[in-house]
């Protein structure tokens, strides 16, 4: 049950909701609820109004630009982002992290903005987000603009901000995620998305370390290399335990050892994908 006093206000477009969150301290983006309302019922957040945008046109739909990049509207359900053709075919990496999140009806009520935007928690999509090389779009009190998947994920969204849709390059299936789930909450221990470029493997991390983040060493290690577990797994014991942050039950220097096991093990599945 819900205790908290708020107003729930659902606007007919984007504009009308950036006013409401503009004008209302304490206004909150509402989209499938799933973090936030339970959120709201054990006290850790509050809220004076809750915003709701998962039907708004703007957020709708997965299409292509111009350059060919994927672009998913925030208010795309994590079931629909698991199963569309274009997301399978141009980013599989996104299309599994949407397919691990916890169970039926949370893909099916969850979106890619919540996912993207629930800070604090080791959420599955910026980690696919990072490794692709996305940007999120943003729609605030300065306009509307873009902004890495990276500097999102430090940052998280601005206040009074609505992320509008994620920006995807979509060259291809060379690209997989992996991810060991905490058993009580599906959350993950450690997922890890790899891509494959001409560089070398973009490779990013969540639930193991302090936050969602690429391994820019471990990528230069293994850059020019073959990718066989044997090199992943020194490349990333060579990397600072402090990177890993123990808890629930783990060590850094198992979470450490995860990260390299599932990142052996996603590079292999990237490298295997039809080309
Ligand atoms: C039982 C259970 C199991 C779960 N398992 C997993 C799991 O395995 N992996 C995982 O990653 N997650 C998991 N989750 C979390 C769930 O996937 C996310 O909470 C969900 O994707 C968030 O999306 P939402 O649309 O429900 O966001 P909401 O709960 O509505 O919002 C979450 C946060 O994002 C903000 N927000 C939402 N949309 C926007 C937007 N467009 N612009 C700006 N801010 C926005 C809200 O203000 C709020 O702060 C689980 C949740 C439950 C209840």
């Amino acid at each position: 049950m819900i205790l908290a006093d708020f107003d729930y206000v659902r606007p007919a477009g984007l504009d009308e909701a950036l006013v409401l969150l503009g004008g209302h301290p304490g206004a909150r983006v509402l989209a499938g609820g799933q973090s936030l309302l339970p959120d709201l019922g054990n006290g850790t957040t509050t809220a004076r109004m809750l915003v709701d945008v998962r039907r708004l046109e703007e957020l709708r739909g997965i299409g292509r630009t111009p350059d060919g990049a994927l672009r998913i509207g925030a208010a795309t359900t994590l079931a629909e982002l698991a199963a569309h053709p274009l997301v399978l075919a141009g980013a599989p990496e996104l299309a599994a992290a949407a397919r691990a999140n916890g169970d039926p009806q949370v893909r099916n009520m969850g979106t890619a903005g919540g996912n993207l935007s629930a800070a604090g928690r080791p959420t599955d999509l910026p980690v696919a987000a990072l490794a692709a090389d996305a940007r999120v779009e943003l729609a605030g009190p300065g306009g509307r603009r873009t902004v890495t998947a990276e500097d999102f994920a430090a940052s998280g969204p601005p206040p009074a901000t609505v992320v509008t849709a994620l920006l995807v390059p979509a060259p291809g299936p060379a690209a997989a995620f992996e991810k060991t789930a905490d058993r009580a909450t599906r959350y993950p221990l450690c997922a890890v998305a790899v891509r494959i470029t001409p560089g070398g493997p973009r490779i990013a991390v969540t639930g193991a370390t302090a936050r969602p983040q690429r391994l820019p060493e471990v990528e230069s290690r293994l850059a020019g290399t073959a990718y066989t577990t044997e090199a992943v797994l020194a490349a990333f014991r060579a990397e600072p335990r402090e990177l890993f942050v123990p808890g629930r039950g783990t060590s850094a220097e198992y979470l450490g050892h995860l990260a390299g096991v599932l990142t052996a093990r996603a590079l292999a599945r990237a490298q295997a994908a039809p080309s």
